[in-house]
């Protein structure tokens, strides 16, 4: 038995003897006993609803001074929110010290909840996208902001990535560009941060601005110069024979400069393409057909081609990028490939998408230099690509037409065995071309 418990059972029972007592004196035990119990019963319920006016109101001369069970009741409930008083306090500085933190933040916070409605925004969030806390709470975040990119992603419950980046203008201040990061998590909860990137794009849009005017600005004049140089070839009667091979040079060095000017101007316009919505439906096996073709012609009979096309796989994409990638990696595969090696293309499908496959038993590459490959201008050999009239831009010409399409490039190799060169894209991009009805049907 318990030691609260004690005086309240010494009480009933003396209130119990007591009712007996006077119930024999009366003659009447039985209905005193009930009467005594009664008393008792509702003595209790007296001090308990004190207690529960206390606990709830602190209305504390509802409480009765008793020894006993309720009187432990009272204690323990006092401990007990004195405890509860302290973890608020604690919690509350913690709050605090984490709103400060997160108002010192140069970026917006968004956390919105697995339905898609937000459920906290740090003060920079109004600033940047207009999401103002707590005015906003329980919003949908696709109401509030407003792009396909970021609606697509919210509405794409499976499979999409767990963290994705968005480049965009803020909605409330035009002049303000935006790179915003989803990051999902526990489930279907994000957290969006908005970083403020104005200057780095007012920055990398003069780079690209400069280097296309550039470029525009510097293919006219080439074109007279490489015209007059074409004129002057082989013209003995208007220029002395001993300038001939100073001509060809210049001729070859202007065309050199040609496709290094149709490079650049070919990168900054992929650059600022960005992604593609809706391509177009590309034939890509007869489109291999051809720059294998040229590749051939290129190669003049100096290597062996082999090829494995599907021919009904195709890709919603464009078809000038497309060109541009697949030719480029084809055409360094015979540049860098010694006589009599073997180039073999493949063009097929599996469960992860469809897939480019060059490979070719050509120099190959250190494992170092492949993470470098594409970027513009890195060459393993500069000598031997300069004397192949290779411009440094082609792989990265192709790495920027790939991520138009959502594909990736792996390149694998070894010095002296040769290369791959693969092309992944992605089942959303494939399309079945109908199988040709038979003639004779
Ligand atoms: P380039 O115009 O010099 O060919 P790319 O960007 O196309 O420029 O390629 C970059 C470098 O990658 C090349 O200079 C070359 O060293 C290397 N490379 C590309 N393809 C191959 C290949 N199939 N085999 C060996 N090396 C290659």
């Amino acid at each position: 038995m318990n030691r609260e418990t004690l005086p309240d059972l010494r009480r009933l029972l003396l209130v119990l003897g007591a009712a007996l007592v006077l119930g024999l004196l009366l003659g009447h035990p039985f209905a005193l006993l009930l009467l005594g119990l009664l008393g008792y019963v509702l003595w209790q319920y007296r001090a308990l609803a004190g207690f529960l006016a206390y606990a709830r109101h602190g209305a504390e001369d509802r409480l009765l001074d008793l020894p006993g069970i309720t009187n432990d009741l009272v204690r323990e409930f006092e401990m007990m929110r004195d405890a509860h008083a302290q973890w608020e306090q604690k919690l509350n500085v913690y709050l605090q010290r984490f709103e400060e933190a997160t108002e010192a933040l140069p970026d917006a916070v968004v956390v919105v909840n697995d339905s898609g409605t937000i459920e906290w925004a740090n003060p920079r969030a109004r600033d940047y996208l207009g999401i103002e806390w707590p005015r906003d709470a329980g919003q949908r975040l696709v109401n509030l902001l407003r792009y396909p990119e970021l609606t697509a992603y919210l509405q794409a419950r499976a499979g999409r990535p767990r963290e994705k980046v968005l480049e965009l203008q803020s909605p409330v201040d035009p002049g303000r560009r935006l790179e915003l990061r989803i990051n999902l998590y526990g489930g279907a909860q994000l957290l969006l941060m908005a970083r403020d990137i104005t200057e780095l794009y007012r920055i990398n849009r003069m780079r690209k601005d400069f280097i296309a005017n550039a470029s525009h600005e510097l293919r006219t004049p080439l074109t007279v110069i490489a015209g007059y140089l074409e004129a002057f070839e082989g013209d003995t009667a208007n220029c002395p024979p001993d300038w001939q091979p100073r001509i060809a040079q210049m001729r070859e060095q202007s065309a050199r400069m040609q496709r290094l000017i149709e490079d650049l101007l070919e990168l900054s316009r992929l650059e600022s393409a960005g992604e593609m919505e809706h391509g177009e439906q590309v034939a890509v096996a007869d489109m291999l057909e051809s720059i294998l073709r040229e590749a051939q012609s290129l190669s003049g009979g100096r290597h062996e081609f082999t090829q494995d096309l599907d021919p009904g796989l195709g890709l919603h994409g464009d078809r000038h990028d497309l060109y541009k990638a697949f030719s480029n990696i084809i055409f360094n595969a015979v540049q860098y490939t010694p006589a009599g090696g073997r180039i073999t293309v493949r063009w097929y499908r599996d469960a992860d998408g469809a897939h480019l496959a060059v490979r070719d038993t050509g120099e190959g590459i250190e494992e170092y230099h492949l993470p470098r490959l594409t970027e513009r201008f890195y060459r393993v050999d500069k000598g031997r690509s300069r004397a192949s009239g290779g411009t440094g831009l082609g792989l990265a010409i192709v790495k920027h037409a790939l991520t138009r399409h959502t594909a990736r490039l792996h390149i694998e190799s070894s010095p002296g065995k040769g290369s791959l060169f693969r092309c992944d894209f992605p089942p959303r991009a494939l399309w079945q071309r109908p199988a040709a009805v038979p003639a004779n049907m």
